[in-house]
């Protein structure tokens, strides 16, 4: 189906750190994060810690953690508490803002290249149901896709509708929440952000920031404006008239990251808040850590729209194992954590603590063997997923217009 345009791919694979903070542009990455490859060096694991030196942006530590919990007044998130967001822009004017109760939105989204989603698309998306009670604008970039994976402009359209039902199958609701695609919804005042941000952006620094090349058709080159402009308020003149000084808090993954350092170098220049960030690792593919789980290559991903057969299937073939190769030697030494990967699994989706504890500790004294651990990791993604088909089966097409129809939301802060 899909006839992905790598010609760019090798050309970024050494971004420059980008306008804001972030050192270590010089020297030779072998590290390959941007939002079209990642990839860890010599087949290792990524390494978090460098990207937030390279990128520039502040570790989402415990204190941060500590602070959500004393707002919220009840436990975060499995993905706060595991590490699963590990980075931040600023999060914490977020907080400072919650805290004084002022409002703020959630602005997420999704690039439609798949027919159906896999787990790690759906990480934005979980951890936003069970945040703060605020509005969320989801953009679905129809026309990134069409332009990158070389899809008619229909076709795209078609995958970002099919798209919009999975989102909407996570539970979101319609009186908080606006799904766009780039398609229907550039014009207006989102156009006018889209111009105004492409002024203050060279050439030499979009180069700089994504690595694009002579040989890159300009429908890349002039994207990144339409991905930085839901940051701001003033693109949705029916949701946030009258309140253009509302901020905006964005989770995504960590590939993303160099979109909005254009957009926070940009939004002071307008007259703008900069966009606060929460960024997340990637969910591993099933083979290990040292790639992500991707909607090009099926054996890597587990997808929403995967049986209970097929998911039982793909754990006990590809699911990189920390076990031992004989039982005689996993009773001795046990299972190495560090590298299995049904245990990272389990620590993005199993929500019990006090399970997960008592896996990893049987597991690595080699009590627990990797059959069972499979055998549960199994059962967690089967019931998410199965959770989620029933959800989706129940999505019409109404359901789709109403969450993408553009009009107000009157009690969206509520
Ligand atoms: P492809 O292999 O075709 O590139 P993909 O799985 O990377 O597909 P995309 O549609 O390119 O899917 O993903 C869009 C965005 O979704 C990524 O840029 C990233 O931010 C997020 N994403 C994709 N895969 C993962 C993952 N495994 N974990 C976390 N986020 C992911
Ligand atoms: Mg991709």
């Amino acid at each position: 189906m899909e006839n992905p345009d790598t010609s760019n791919q090798q050309k970024v694979a050494a971004p420059a750190a980008a306008a804001e903070g972030g050192g270590g542009g010089e020297e030779e990455e072998q590290q390959v994060v941007n939002p079209w490859e990642v990839s860890a060096k010599d087949g290792g694991k990524i390494d978090y810690d460098k990207l937030i030196d390279q990128f520039g942006c502040q570790r989402l530590d415990q204190s941060v953690i500590d602070r959500v919990r004393r707002l919220t007044g009840r436990p975060p998130h499995v993905f706060l508490r595991r590490g699963v967001f590990f980075a931040h822009r600023d999060f914490n004017e977020i907080l400072d803002a919650y805290e004084k109760g002022q409002k703020f939105y959630l602005y997420t989204g999704r690039g439609p290249s798949s027919e159906a989603l896999h787990l790690g698309h759906l990480i934005p998306f979980i951890y936003l149901q069970d945040v703060f009670r605020v509005p969320l604008v989801i953009q679905l970039t129809d026309d990134e896709k069409c332009m990158w994976k070389n899809l008619s402009v229909e076709e795209s359209q078609r995958l970002a509708r099919e798209n919009a039902k999975d989102i909407i199958a996570c539970g979101f609701d319609v009186t908080k929440t606006f799904i766009f695609s780039d398609f229907d919804y550039v014009g207006g005042a989102f156009y006018k952000n889209m111009v105004k941000v492409a002024k203050c952006v060279t050439l030499n620094k979009v180069v700089g920031i994504f690595g694009f090349g002579g040989e890159d058709h300009i429908g890349k080159i002039s994207f990144p404006p339409v991905q930085a402009v839901p940051s701001f308020p003033s693109s949705f003149p029916h949701l946030f008239s009258g309140k253009d000084d509302i901020r905006c808090l964005i989770p995504c993954a960590i590939d993303q990251d160099p979109y909005f350092r254009m957009t926070r170098d940009v939004a002071p220049r307008l007259g703008y808040h900069k966009p606060s960030l929460i960024e997340s690792t990637f969910f591993p593919a099933l083979q290990g850590e040292n790639g992500k789980m991707s909607a090009s290559d099926p054996n890597s991903a587990i997808y929403v729209t995967d049986s209970a057969k097929v998911i039982k299937n793909k754990i006990n073939k590809y699911a990189f194992s920390g076990g031992q190769d004989s039982l005689e030697k996993h009773r001795k030494y046990g299972a190495n954590l560090e590298v299995d990967i049904p245990v990272k699994y389990l620590n993005f989706f199993l929500e019990d603590d006090d399970e997960l504890e008592h896996i990893k500790t049987e597991y690595a004294a080699g009590r627990m063997l990797t059959g069972e651990v499979k055998q549960r990791l199994a059962e967690v993604l089967t019931e998410m997923v199965e959770r989620h088909r029933l959800a989706r089966a129940n999505v019409t097409d109404k359901m789709v217009d109403a969450f993408m129809a553009v009009r107000p939301l009157p009690t969206m802060f509520d």
